[in-house]
């Protein structure tokens, strides 16, 4: 497994694969590896030869007073599991590798990006868009695999490639959730005992919303209304937002419909904000 620091060298790597006839799929990360970072990179070998995961703390996508000085980092056994699942290049560049003294361009993907989690971190998707347009550059994969477990970046992130005409396709892979249904993830180390516990009540609360829908019941504003209830019985819970949005659009749905919708949640305890989200359609829909 080749560990690659640099970006031009990221691309001379992708570029010798390439001319050899291997197609390159890419999982971006911002390291703390756990199971679901894994499963991305599974479904990654399903679509090219040679995978490059990306382990990067990206500051651009951190606000003043968030969590960048003390997200979760483990170099090693991060390399060690990618070794594990036969990654072929990581990629680990340092910040001014990435953003050279005097950057200031950046890419904005602009209302995609404004509701939901952009409503409480407005610089966040700007600082997304722009790390993954710079890694795109530099590891130029014919796929990347991104995660629903961070919906509305799969969607600014699509409609990115899209807009920007980038020869990249976007694979989605499922959310992975903890034995108890929390969905997994880095930010799930900073959880006490007692959070960790009463942050079962999101899953169990979206996928309550879920089972009501698949048994005929439309999906609205009144549901979206009683999963937010319902999580706020939890005393450790602070919601950011419960949200019912197009499953595209991420426009806020605000009549009750039987078409597919998306029920996005960002609720705090204590420190952490954790997020969930589950697709709402009919039963077969
Ligand atoms: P992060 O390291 O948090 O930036 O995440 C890197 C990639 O892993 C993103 O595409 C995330 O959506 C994805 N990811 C993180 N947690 C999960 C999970 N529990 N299930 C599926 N994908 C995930």
């Amino acid at each position: 497994m080749q560990l690659i620091h640099s970006g031009a060298e990221m691309r001379a790597w992708s570029r010798a694969a390439r001319a050899r006839g291997e197609r390159i799929g890419f999982v971006p990360t911002m390291g703390h590896l756990h199971e679901g970072h894994l499963s991305l990179v599974r479904i990654a070998a399903q679509h090219a030869a040679r995978i490059v995961v990306s382990i990067f703390v990206n500051p651009t996508q951190f606000a003043p007073g968030e969590d960048l000085d003390r997200y979760p980092r483990d170099e090693e056994a991060d390399l060690a599991k990618c070794r594990a699942e036969g990654v072929d290049a990581v990629f680990l560049p340092p910040v001014d590798e990435m953003y050279p003294a005097g950057s200031q361009t950046f890419v904005i993907v602009e209302q995609l990006s404004q509701g939901l989690c952009g409503a409480t971190r407005p610089t966040h998707f700007r600082g997304v868009a722009t790390v993954v347009s710079l890694l795109f550059h530099l590891v130029e994969p014919d796929s990347a695999v991104f995660g629903e477990k961070d919906y509305q970046q799969l969607k600014v992130i699509q409609r990115l490639v899209r807009d920007q005409a980038f020869p990249v396709e976007i694979v989605p892979g499922p959310l992975v959730r903890e034995p108890d249904g929390v969905a997994m993830s880095s930010r799930n180390a900073y959880l006490g005992v007692e959070e960790r516990e009463q942050a079962t009540v999101l899953h169990r609360s979206l996928f309550w919303a879920r089972d009501q829908v698949a048994a005929g019941r439309p999906a609205g504003p009144d549901l979206a209304g009683e999963v937010r209830a319902h999580i706020e019985e939890s005393p450790l819970a602070d919601v950011d937002y419960v949200s019912l949005v197009d499953d595209d659009e991420l426009t806020p749905v605000v009549a009750a419909t039987h078409r597919p919708t998306r029920l996005a949640v960002a609720v705090h305890f204590g420190k952490t904000r954790l997020l969930d989200n589950v697709r709402l359609a009919p039963a077969g829909g």
